[in-house]
């Protein structure tokens, strides 16, 4: 039986990027059928909701979903869909991998490293925040449970162990927070010895960021709280020249949502600019998720191969002087030669 994928197509240039990303699916042969459904701008004209309850419907039933990027309306009352997703379907797992590709602008080559956020505690609660009636006293709450910890750790454990990665640095700051900070560190300790042919390393967070700026290729697979993978995940992606080839996944028990860091590039929205490649990235590990591994690394060798032999048509912000067309045509060729 054929697998259903929910597809937001997003705003600004979300469409553009998901025409596109869904052509090189479709010469990949992965046999997917796709459900579009309703979020961002689009749905609150219509419906007075930046995600309806159907399109929330229809995520629990496939399990798995790919996103466009989806503008916040500027002004109050509107929370963030990402953030409304992720509380929805208890995503509790942001992976960011950080993969250096040819012709872009970065300090290193060869970086291939993933980032594995806990995104459901830590310091981004809505909860535990005051400021004092005098203004004199803003307070914050930090909460890492035993169990969060553990499922943050083992989901980077195992997806280490499905990529056959070598090594996860649990990244901390157990010296100065021993509570919260101390609790992660003690479950991840736990937890890396039921995982023997992976290396274990742990860090402090401030080390953390120096050694990936100095000596990047000791990483594999980067294993953190929410506020620190926050940081941490966009230092990984500026190494390897930025958000165009930056792809993200919010992982749950119940559902998968995959999508580009950047946002919905107003700017050259319409005008066929827009760079398909972070969400083909996105698109790639949402194939591996489905367990459809070849598929997904043809992707990467396909982006791979693109940017090395066929500059013309790759978009501006990769120094070429093609189009969102353009490229996704290099692309669909590259797949269709086998
Ligand atoms: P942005 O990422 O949309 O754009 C930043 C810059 O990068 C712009 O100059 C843009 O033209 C360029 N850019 C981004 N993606 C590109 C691509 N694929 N190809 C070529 N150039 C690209 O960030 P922003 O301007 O701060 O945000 C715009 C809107 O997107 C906001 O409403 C924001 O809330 C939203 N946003 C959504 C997501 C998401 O849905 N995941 C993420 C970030 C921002």
């Amino acid at each position: 039986m054929s697998k259903t994928v929910a597809v937001i197509k997003g705003d600004g240039i979300g469409p553009e990027i998901m025409d596109a990303t869904l052509r090189v699916l479709e010469a990949l042969e992965c046999g997917l059928e796709y459900e579009e459904i309703e979020a961002g701008l689009g749905a609150l004209e219509k419906h007075g909701t930046l995600i309806p309850q159907a399109s929330l419907d229809a995520i629990a039933k496939h399990g798995v979903a790919l996103k466009g990027p989806l503008t916040t309306p500027v002004g109050k009352g509107f929370s963030s869909i990402n953030v409304q997703l992720r509380r929805h379907f208890d995503l509790y797992a942001n992976v960011r991998p950080a993969i250096s590709f040819p012709g872009t602008r970065s300090r290193y080559e060869d970086i291939d490293l993933i980032t594995v956020r806990e995104n459901t505690e830590g310091a981004y609660l809505a909860e535990g925040q005051s400021l004092s009636e005098d203004g004199e006293t803003a307070l914050a709450t930090i909460k890492v449970t035993r169990s969060g910890s553990e499922r943050i750790v083992r989901y980077a454990f195992e997806l280490a162990r499905s990529k056959g990665r070598k090594k996860v640095t649990a990244v901390h700051k157990a010296n100065i927070i021993k509570s919260s900070s101390g609790l992660f560190l003690e479950v991840a300790r736990e937890v890396a010895k039921d995982y023997p042919e992976i290396e274990f390393q742990e860090m402090i967070v401030d080390n953390a960021c120096m050694q990936l700026v100095m000596n990047p290729h000791q990483f594999d697979v980067v294993v953190t709280t929410n506020l620190f993978g926050d940081i941490l995940s966009d230092l990984c992606a500026g190494l390897v020249g930025g958000l165009g080839l930056a792809p993200g996944a919010n992982i749950g028990k119940e559902a998968a949502i995959f999508e580009a860091v950047h946002g919905s590039a107003p700017d050259i929205a319409g005008q066929k600019l827009a760079n398909p490649c972070a969400l083909l990235l996105a698109a790639a590990d949402m194939l591996d998720h489905l367990g459809m591994i070849d598929k997904g690394t043809k992707i990467r060798t396909a982006i791979r191969a693109v940017l090395e032999r066929d500059r013309a048509r790759v978009t501006p912000d990769m120094g070429g002087s093609g189009t969102t067309d353009t490229f996704a045509d290099a692309l669909v060729e590259y797949c269709q030669a086998g």
